[in-house]
């Protein structure tokens, strides 16, 4: 897919999907630094996120904050975006068409940023990495090489942080993902609330 409407790593104007544009404020782009070790990717944009610009904002957007300061991280170490970058109506899931609207932007800003790991949050962002059925409960943590034209990127399955506002059991197992996917890229706590990268 052509990728002329991205300026960088940003798509400033885009039609492809028509409830998406209808349903949107703005188009929420990914954020963090552009040679980002970590990325998070997330299904798409909800209202919270359609009103501020930036993905995982809100409730969810502050467990994701909370486990990646265990680790010593702060947002501004990784970078987070989205399988779509338009609102879906209702807060639904995007559909299969709209994912594939959006797909060649997602692949252009992973072969830009070039992530050590990319973490897929939830069932939408796994499934779609993975092109397969994809149990997030179970597959939490495990790690897979995904394999995007003509490149192999390594990809962590983890559950979306809102499961654990709904299901105080996921807690755990959110917080431990989100802490293997910081040792895995390199950016293990420093123990000093820094991010480190002593061991490279
Ligand atoms: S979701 Fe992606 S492909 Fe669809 S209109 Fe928005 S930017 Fe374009």
């Amino acid at each position: 897919m052509s990728d002329d409407a991205m300026d960088g790593l940003c798509v400033r104007e885009c039609q492809r999907c028509p409830a998406l544009v209808e349903s949107r404020s703005r188009i929420v782009n990914g954020v963090g630094p552009d040679d980002a070790n970590l990325l998070f990717l997330g299904e798409g944009p909800g209202a919270n996120e359609d009103e501020q610009g930036e993905p995982f904002v809100g409730r969810s957007g502050s467990v994701l904050d909370d486990a990646l300061r265990e680790v010593g991280l702060a947002r501004a170490d990784v970078r987070i975006t989205n399988c779509v970058r338009c609102r879906p109506p209702e807060n639904r899931d995007p559909t299969k068409e709209e994912l594939g609207n959006c797909r060649g932007y997602l692949e252009r800003e992973l072969e830009l940023v070039a992530p050590d790991l990319v973490v897929t949050l939830g069932k939408v962002p796994s499934e779609h990495l993975l092109d397969r059925s994809v149990a997030v409960t179970k597959e939490a943590g495990d790690v897979v090489d995904v394999r995007l034209g003509d490149r192999s990127q390594r990809t962590l399955v983890c559950v979306h942080p809102a499961a654990t506002l709904y299901d105080g059991s996921q807690k755990e197992t959110f917080f431990d993902a989100v802490a293997k996917a910081a040792d895995l890229s390199g950016l293990a706590d420093g123990g000093d609330g820094q991010s480190s990268l002593g061991d490279f």
